[in-house]
């Protein structure tokens, strides 16, 4: 039986076509609102695609009329940090002013709750680690800078207009929806995993490694990689934790284990059984050495476990998808 629909902003992107699928599963239907900027059409299956803009209240006006989406699920956003810094008009427009007029369509039509990608570059640099929610938020660019405004524009709302939210603060998202259906797939790709496992099937000659000279065992620095599908499944979580108990709130969405590039690059070869070409390039700037979440209190209030606790499942999973598209573009 059918449990309702819900708006997925973004729902042509990565985590967003995964956080459908789970969403389908569970009995929802899944309303895609996309502008397939980065989206892609062909990775909306599990429900109704509307090819517009969170900017655009008319489009906001037509869905939320037409379909009365019970929540919203919201992932629509630029997410390279790097052209945030050198673009952040392009961010704060589309990923803050973007936010607003989607909430301010929520209230014209009394939708009340909401689930937001967030993430873990709302900390900025940690002062201590695995990070807890309570770590004090001090972004270090414009990509951060406009979720952390997010999540107070949410709060706000929520204190004025009763408006719930969720958001999830994600680490890094990985991997690929274990039936082989859905995957990774940004242009330009700038995430680790893909590049390795890009360079492991001889589409690039070598992955750069950013910094080999970081306070950490190998030298190079530890991340906290989460499965996309394990992420998809927190939303649902959120939602029906926001539905049961109607009180905002925030997690954060890791397995609490860190792996070094270095420890990556060793998985994608053995799970390809490849040599990946390496060369040592400077490090990033801004990059931490070391972000590990804490999710203890998204196990604790959701019941949120992740299932791909292992980095070689998690690897396994992108490797599959990527060697059947290993064209790699399936859209738009
Ligand atoms: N990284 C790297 N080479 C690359 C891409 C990424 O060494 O070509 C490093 C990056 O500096 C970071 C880690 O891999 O320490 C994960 O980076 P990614 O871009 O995947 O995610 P981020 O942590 O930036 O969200």
């Amino acid at each position: 039986m059918s449990k309702g629909k819900i708006l997925v902003t973004g729902g042509a992107g990565y985590i967003g076509s995964h956080a459908c699928k789970e969403l389908a599963e569970c009995g929802y239907l899944p309303v895609t609102l996309d502008n397939l900027v980065y989206g892609h059409k062909q990775a909306v299956k599990w429900g109704p695609l509307i090819r517009g803009d969170i900017n655009e209240p008319q489009v906001l006006d037509f869905i939320f009329t037409s379909h009365q989406p019970e929540a919203v699920i919201h992932f629509a956003a630029y997410t390279y940090v790097g052209e945030s810094v050198t673009d952040p008009a392009k961010y704060y427009r589309n990923n803050v002013a973007g936010t607003l007029t989607l909430l301010e369509a929520m209230r014209r039509h009394s939708c009340q709750r909401i689930i937001f990608s967030s993430t873990c570059a709302t900390y900025g640099q940690p002062l201590k680690t695995p990070l807890t929610e309570s770590h004090p938020q001090n972004p270090i660019n414009p990509y951060g800078w406009g979720k952390l405004m997010i999540e107070q524009i949410l709060n706000d709302f929520d204190r004025a207009y009763e408006i719930k939210n969720i958001s999830l603060r994600y680490f890094n998202a990985a991997g690929a929806d274990p039936q082989g259906l859905i995957g990774e797939d940004h242009h330009p790709e700038t995430h680790l995993i893909p590049l390795a496992i890009m360079t492991a099937m001889k589409l690039k000659k070598e992955l750069s490694i950013f910094g080999q000279d970081y306070q950490t065992p190998d030298g190079t620095a530890i991340r906290d990689y989460i499965h996309v599908t394990d992420l998809a499944r927190a939303h649902i979580l959120a939602l029906e934790y926001l539905t049961k108990h109607g009180q905002s709130d925030c997690f954060n969405l890791g397995t609490g284990h860190g792996h070094s590039v270095q420890q990556v690059v060793e998985t994608v070869e053995r799970v390809s059984r490849v040599k990946v070409p390496v060369r040592a390039a400077a490090r990033r700037p801004g990059d931490p050495p070391v972000l590990v979440a804490s999710s203890r209190k998204a196990e604790d209030c959701l019941g949120w476990k992740p299932e791909f606790n292992e980095l070689e499942t998690i690897v396994k999973t992108a490797w599959e998808w990527h060697k059947t598209h290993s064209n790699p573009d399936y859209g738009p």
